[in-house]
């Protein structure tokens, strides 16, 4: 399978390891497969007898031709091992009769961007060797909060690579920043940065454009790339747990074979549900991709009316990890349903004019498929309380938004299948929050005092790898300003 640019503009195919090595094609453009490839009459049902790593590995190798099933059954092994994900990786519970939940954070960092960060290095490595490649890769992640994290734990200390993350400052929880200021390993470096979360996304998007820099930095024998859901390296371990879930949900009982469900997922950068997407066009039995969306509504605006319009306030929200008014990913979905070239116009109308409207038949093509709801805080807050207090269900602040967005979504005709609401992370990573939505006393000083009051509350546990971070240093706490960012990756390169 070669993989090609979403712009056309660069016509060059080049194989999934080049496009993993890479992360962005040249024309600025994202890397897709040149075709979905299908799951074939009963293959669905043969995965539903696989472990999560076999089902992953057949999954990644329909997309990733190029890389061998056993070298892929060892990387999804080591990645799922119990150790880090306990005995079930991507677990579904059930909520209610028409109501399911697909919990992605019970991997080391407690969101679940583990599931693919857990991996992607792995094939990264594989990447470098089999395209002959002798530099050291330094990996650029902007970070909404868990992404940073995430990469940090999935690339430190792998040979060939540094890793550099850069973060919002003010706009992760406190449990996020601990997690990354207390990141060990000898190949890393953690930014905070004075700016949003776009600022940062920004900043790296700028720097891997800039050809003097990539120059510069290619003489010392560094290039750069990224562990963003920009990487097609990160997509494709996420389309493996919705068929995995669809799977479980057949073995258990819950939908017959060929039933359809539709599938709800708190949605940023468009990364995770457009996963889900690819899945349904595999051939998973999914109708309906609900997109939830926080207060930063771009891309509820998005679905409703075909405008995408990120000239706009930016809210920062308690769902964090969501606080996004670029959404990359939305620029697979131009791809894959409108074509390169249409794709390139909007994105250059984005680019100069901060937004662009689809043509009536675009639009109509994209509602096909999805719809998109949001939350605003106190939306989300009542949805944490109400479904711990009636269904005994604990969730986090970014799961709540999707349970938000599923509740209006069962309020429309269009709904009448069961639902996957997408469970994203540890409610402990953002306690605070969730604490003051459920209890009666006063609000909790911060997200670390309220983690045990949380557990006394409702009597679960606090994660391991969270119950931990308050006994480890902190040995990352530099703080600069967006416009310093290139000189800090020249200074790490060179480090
Ligand atoms: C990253 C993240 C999201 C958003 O996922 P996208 O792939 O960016 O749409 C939602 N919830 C949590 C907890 C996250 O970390």
């Amino acid at each position: 399978m070669n993989f090609i640019s979403t712009r056309g503009i660069c016509k060059e195919e080049v194989s999934a390891a080049y496009a993993i090595k890479t992360g962005l094609a040249p024309d600025g453009g994202l890397y897709m497969p040149k075709s979905i490839p299908t799951l074939a009459e009963g293959e669905l049902r043969a995965l539903a007898d696989m472990s999560y790593p076999e089902r992953a590995a057949k999954i990644i190798g329909k997309f990733l031709s190029d890389y061998t099933e056993d070298e892929l059954l060892i990387d999804a092994k080591n990645a799922y091992a119990p150790e880090k994900f306990g005995d079930s990786p991507a677990p579904v519970s059930k909520i209610d009769d028409a109501t399911y939940m697909l919990e992605l954070w019970h991997g080391p960092t407690c969101a679940f961007k583990d599931m693919a960060l857990q991996i992607m290095p792995r094939l990264f490595v594989r990447a470098l060797e089999k395209t002959g490649e002798r530099r050291t890769a330094l990996i650029l992640v902007a970070t909404s909060g868990d992404t940073g994290k995430a990469a940090l734990e999935g690339y430190r200390d792998v040979r060939g690579t540094k890793i550099q993350v850069f973060y919002p400052t003010d706009g992760v929880s406190r449990v996020q920043k601990l997690q990354m200021q207390t990141q060990e390993g000898e190949n890393v470096s953690i930014k905070g940065i004075r700016g949003n979360f776009d600022d940062a996304q920004s900043g790296v998007k700028r720097i891997f454009a800039d050809s003097d820099m990539n120059t510069r930095l290619n003489d010392s024998g560094v290039f750069l790339s990224s562990a963003n859901s920009i990487n097609f390296g990160r997509l494709v371990p996420q389309i493996v747990y919705y068929v995995s879930a669809y799977c479980d949900m057949v073995k258990s009982g819950e939908v017959t074979y060929g039933e359809k469900i539709d599938v709800c997922v708190p949605t940023g950068n468009f990364g995770n549900i457009f996963a889900a997407y690819i899945a349904k066009l595999m051939g998973v039995p999914i109708e309906g991709l609900v997109c939830a969306s926080n207060k930063n509504d771009v891309l509820t605006e998005f679905l409703t009316s075909g405008v995408y319009n990120r000239t706009r306030p930016f809210f920062a929200t308690i769902s964090p990890s969501m606080d996004i008014l670029i959404s990359s990913n939305l620029e697979r979905l131009l791809y894959i349903t409108l074509g390169a070239d249409k794709t390139r116009d909007y994105m250059e109308k984005l680019a100069k004019d901060g937004r662009y409207e689809l043509t009536r038949a675009d639009f109509a093509k994209i509602r096909e498929h999805f719809v998109g709801f949001s939350a605003d805080e106190d939306e989300t807050k009542a949805t944490i309380n109400s479904l711990y207090n009636e269904k005994n269900c604990l969730i986090d602040t970014h799961t709540a938004v999707a349970a938000c967005a599923k509740s209006k979504y069962f309020a429309t005709e269009k709904a009448e299948r069961k639902i996957l609401i997408v469970s994203t992370a540890s409610p402990y990573k953002f306690a605070r929050d969730v604490y003051s939505s459920i209890a009666t006393d006063a609000e909790a000083p911060d997200d670390v005092e309220a983690r045990e009051k949380l557990a006394a509350l409702t009597k679960t546990q606090i994660p391991q790898p969270l119950a931990c971070l308050l006994d480890k240093a902190v040995r990352h706490v530099d703080i600069i300003d967006a416009c310093g960012m290139d000189k800090a990756v020249a200074d790490f390169a060179k480090a």
